[in-house]
């Protein structure tokens, strides 16, 4: 019988270590076809991110500008239809609203996934979108994805150490930058509580993580890279009441003069907003601070009350 099981067991490790390359390759697919939608111009030159005039906390302008965007994957179905607003260099933009109004789409169109605009329309059509007052499709791709950090809905980690995992946000990082990062990102402790710490294998063949875990890691790698402007995507999975807290004071922290977009899920990150975006069916229908929205009482208004009375209710209403 274990002779048997011996040679079983190793098919299973092999199997096991296979399937595991493949879905890496599927992932390394999916990435190269998002790469292949947009391409730099022909000497295309680094985004450039210049100082301030007036200096104050946000030292560098990466003010984001979405100037009357309009997009469709496919020309059939427009998503965006003329989109503007701005982020200020250091603040926070939030946008809230029904799933599949396209939240996410102006994060994906912001780190240049795709560029702006309907397939098939006359070119110079669709908006722009500007970081530091430069169109990001006349800027390098890399330079753009250089100045952004993202903490995605779900974050993908790598079969590999924990210490690799944060430090994919800055290649060449050392030791001591990345606890530094994962102690900021409170996610410190419980790596060291593990018996191989840092060293600690993750995924399908070491530590499986919680999904608020796996975003402290998000959050770790982001602060290890340090980047001028930060993307937020809010899991919609709900968390307990007291990692949600946690999260909250962690993405606060980290957010604090970054020019930041977060696409929120739940109304109470969203309090703080230098202006709140509410979109429906890839409209901006409301806008404004979170006392403005609750004063106007119109859709942001009800989303809030709805909130306060029953948080499920909300997430109905919603659609999520
Ligand atoms: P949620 O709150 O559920 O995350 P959302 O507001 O972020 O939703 P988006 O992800 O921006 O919504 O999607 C907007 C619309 O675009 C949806 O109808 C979605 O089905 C569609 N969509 C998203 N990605 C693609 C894609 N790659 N190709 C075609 N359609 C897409």
């Amino acid at each position: 019988m274990i002779q048997l099981y011996i040679p079983l067991n190793f098919l299973g490790v092999l199997y096991r270590e296979i399937k595991q390359s493949l879905t890496d390759l599927d992932k390394m697919f999916v990435l190269m076809e998002r790469e292949r939608e947009v391409a730099d111009k022909p000497g295309a030159q680094p985004l450039a991110l210049a100082p301030l005039p007036e200096g104050g906390d946000a030292h560098i302008d990466s003010t984001v500008r979405f100037e009357h965007v309009s997009f469709a994957y496919e020309r059939a179905r427009p998503i965006l239809h003329h989109v503007s607003f701005e982020i200020p260099a250091g603040r926070t933009v939030a946008v809230v609203g029904p799933s599949g109004s396209g939240k996410s789409t102006l994060a994906r169109l912001l780190y240049r996934f795709y560029d702006v605009g309907i397939p098939g329309d006359p070119p110079g059509t669709g908006g722009r979108i500007t970081i530091g007052g430069q169109d990001i499709r006349d800027v390098t791709q890399a330079s753009v994805r250089q100045a952004i950090g993202i903490v995605p809905q779900d974050t993908v980690l790598f079969n590999d150490s924990i210490e690799y995992n944060i430090a994919y946000g800055r290649p060449g990082a050392t030791h001591e930058e990345i606890e530094e990062a994962a102690r900021a990102a409170r996610i410190h402790g419980f790596i060291a509580s593990t018996p191989k710490g840092y060293q600690t294998m993750v995924g399908e063949r070491g530590l499986k993580l919680s999904g608020g875990e796996k975003q402290r890691v998000a959050i770790a790698r982001t602060l290890l890279k340090n980047p001028p402007i930060m993307i937020f995507d809010e899991a919609t999975s709900a968390l307990d009441s007291a990692n949600e807290r946690a999260i909250q004071a962690e993405l606060k922290g980290v957010a604090q003069h970054k020019t930041t977009l977060l696409i929120a899920h739940r109304l109470s990150t969203v309090v703080d907003a230098h202006e709140i975006l509410v979109m429906d069916a890839g409209r901006i229908v409301e806008r404004g601070t979170h006392q403005d929205l609750l004063a106007r009482g119109g859709r942001y208004a009800q989303m809030w009350a709805l909130q306060q009375q029953s948080p499920d209710r909300l997430e109905e209403a919603m659609g999520m």
